[in-house]
């Protein structure tokens, strides 16, 4: 297919040195050409290994993908229930389940998790991930068709027959004897037990290896424990010689935003954002299940933000102070499904002066209230928020939250994260520096897959550490 007529440097820098494959057509999906304009360029470079194994996996998903002559024919059998035996495409379905924020990790972990074990990765769209979303591989489709034989995905749970715990439990599953089912269930969720984090495993890998078909649905990013599997540490770390990058440049990868998204970004971020000397992006996620806003979250934010002198003092002595020079402006982008907390800081700084002189503008996109994963706008809308916040050049986090995740990882950033109040207080210090930009696996295994005891997974390699907001949860390094 012909590249735009562009200069070869100008065009690796809209693929992001290389991430991007050239050849899809630009007008289906503006992000993918448009992002590199909106974003600083990063200091992650991808390997050359990493390149080199994404257009292999894209040259596998276009021999393999949906229509193809072998997807037809593995088809077949998994309509007959027949045992399928060797074939050459084998593939993960990706089961869409939880909130977006959840739903962009999971499935850059599955993602991952298909590049290792050369399956090809078919998307649910569950209500919306075709509307959000671009396709990421060229000339093909990562869609699962809607013609699909197994479908009641809903249905797939901790109970399951078919899931892998459930056969090994009940011992219908080994290396001798393969699978019983022409497909397998990975039960991967936050309520899965001892069986399905057996999935860890270098054995049961290998076990799973002979299963064409596995179906995952999983709300967690479980790429940590990844890099605990024996038979796959070598090749991540020739894809990742720097660890903390793996959602960063599969995260790039994956998730153009599509035509509908990309205009709530661009429109947004010319409003708002595009002329500040700073942007400084506040992601306020509150567990609270009362409506708010709290007071102790307002002292936690502002708190954290002046101390780190993200955000200047205001001084409530003088009505106007003048400074010479010229004045900063800096645009703080509040992002929160409550509008009390935006409300509160832009009052604050209308109402006093700056004592640095600096001029803020605090702004927010949307205020939807509570979690709607079934409505489409709302979901466009979250996404969009989350994109805007990897706009900016610095980021406040709150913890336990994937939504926090996925900006920093895609703008690059280590934020500061809020650490999680306790008996509605403002925890003191308010927040710290992330480690790295990776987001954090809340539900890991705790398991020696070699000893077969229990193991704390967060202290066996130094690159895999616990979590700065959550203490049982394991992140790259
Ligand atoms: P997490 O629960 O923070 O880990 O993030 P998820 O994205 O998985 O789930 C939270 C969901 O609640 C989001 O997908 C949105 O639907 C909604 N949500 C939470 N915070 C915000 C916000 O600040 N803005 C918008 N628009 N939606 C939000």
């Amino acid at each position: 297919e012909d590249d735009p007529p562009i200069s070869t440097n100008e065009h690796k820098d809209k693929l992001y040195d290389g991430l991007l494959a050239a050849g899809l057509d630009d007008q289906s999906c503006m992000s993918r050409y448009q992002s590199s304009l909106y974003r600083k360029s990063s200091s992650y470079k991808p390997s050359s290994h990493l390149l080199s194994r994404l257009r292999k996996y894209e040259a596998l998903h276009k021999r393999c993908g949906p229509y193809t002559d072998s997807y037809n024919r593995t088809m077949e059998k998994l309509k007959a229930k027949q045992e399928i035996g060797p074939t050459d495409c084998n593939y993960l379905v990706w089961i869409s389940f939880s909130g977006l924020g959840n739903r962009i990790l999971t499935l850059t972990s599955a993602f991952l998790y298909a590049l290792l074990t050369n399956r090809v990765l078919l998307v649910d769209r569950g209500r919306d991930m075709d509307d959000l979303f671009c396709e990421p591989f060229p000339k093909t489709s990562w869609l699962l068709p809607l013609d699909f034989p197994v479908n009641q995905f809903d249905k797939f749970d901790q109970k399951s027959p078919e899931s892998y715990g459930n056969l090994l439990k009940n011992n219908l599953i080994s290396s001798s004897t393969g699978s019983p089912s022409p497909f397998l269930y990975l039960h991967l969720v936050h309520d899965y037990d001892d069986n399905d984090k057996l999935f860890f495993c270098e054995q049961d890998q290998a076990v799973l290896q002979k299963s064409p078909w596995l179906m995952m649905k999983s709300d967690n990013y479980f790429v940590p424990s990844l890099f605990l599997i024996p038979s796959f540490s070598e090749e991540l770390a020739n894809l990742f010689p720097s660890k903390e990058t793996v959602f960063h440049h599969l995260g790039r990868y994956l998730f153009h935003p599509s035509n509908a998204v990309w205009g709530l970004i661009t429109r947004y971020h010319e409003a708002y954002l595009a002329n500040a000397d700073e942007k400084i992006g506040l992601q306020i996620r509150v567990f609270d299940t009362r409506p708010g806003p709290f007071k102790y979250v307002l002292d936690q934010i502002l708190s954290c933000a002046l101390k780190e002198k993200l955000l200047p003092e205001v001084d409530k002595q003088q009505p106007v102070v003048t400074l010479p020079g010229s004045r900063k402006l800096k645009a703080v982008l509040t992002v929160s499904l409550n509008s009390g907390y935006f409300e509160m800081i832009r009052d604050m700084y209308w109402e006093y002066p700056t004592a640095t002189g600096e001029v803020i503008r605090v702004s927010q996109p949307s205020h939807e209230g509570y979690q709607q994963s079934a409505n489409q706008i709302h979901n466009r809308k979250a996404w969009a928020e989350m994109y805007l916040l990897s706009l900016t050049d610095v980021l406040v986090t709150s913890s336990w939250s994937t939504f926090g995740y996925v900006a920093q990882g895609l703008g690059g950033m280590k934020p500061w994260i809020l650490y999680k109040p306790e008996n509605e207080t403002a925890p003191d210090p308010p927040c710290r520096r992330v480690m790295s930009m990776e987001p954090c696996f809340h539900a890991p295994p705790y398991y020696d897959c070699k000893n077969k005891i229990g193991t704390d997974t967060g202290s066996i390699v130094p690159y895999v550490v616990h979590c700065e907001d959550i203490s049982w949860g394991i992140k790259l390094v």
